[in-house]
């Protein structure tokens, strides 16, 4: 769970005024991370909140599964490319193999057993092709 900035506390805009008195009250919210650091939530507009859901959608059908809150917060700051480097993360830490890495910086999607059903045809070559690849550049 996100934890909010205390209203009290001073607000990490670096103003010197408290949270309530400064980005408070301009919808702007602030929440810590585990780790201690501290993310700044724009308030959306109904038109970016739907491009957000929409995008929320397509990587749960390209990846087979939900948007982790980092990856949600990176969506809100638009900074896809570096939701594909946490990606990449988690996958060296879940140990995918360096043909499935290649892969995914490759086609930027992830076919898997769980969604495989869901890739379009094209993605599938895509995704495929970039496996074969891997593979005659890097002969067992
Ligand atoms: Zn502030």
């Amino acid at each position: 769970m996100r934890k909010l900035v205390n209203p009290n506390n001073y607000c990490p805009c670096g103003s010197n005024q408290k949270y309530k008195k400064c980005c408070q009250p301009k919808g702007i919210d602030y929440f810590i991370k585990p780790g201690g650091k501290i993310i700044r939530e724009q308030p959306l507009t109904p038109e970016a909140r739907q491009a957000l859901e929409r995008q929320k959608q397509e990587f749960a059908t390209k990846y087979g599964r939900a948007v982790s809150e980092e990856e949600e917060n990176l969506m809100r700051l638009n900074e896809f490319s570096n939701v594909n480097a946490v990606i990449e993360q988690d996958l060296l830490k879940a140990g995918a193999s360096a043909e499935t890495i290649y892969a995914f910086r490759k086609t930027g999607i992830l076919v898997s057993k769980e969604n495989i059903n869901q890739v379009s045809p094209q993605e599938l070559i895509a995704w495929e092709s970039a496996i074969q690849e891997y593979r005659r550049s890097n002969p067992r």
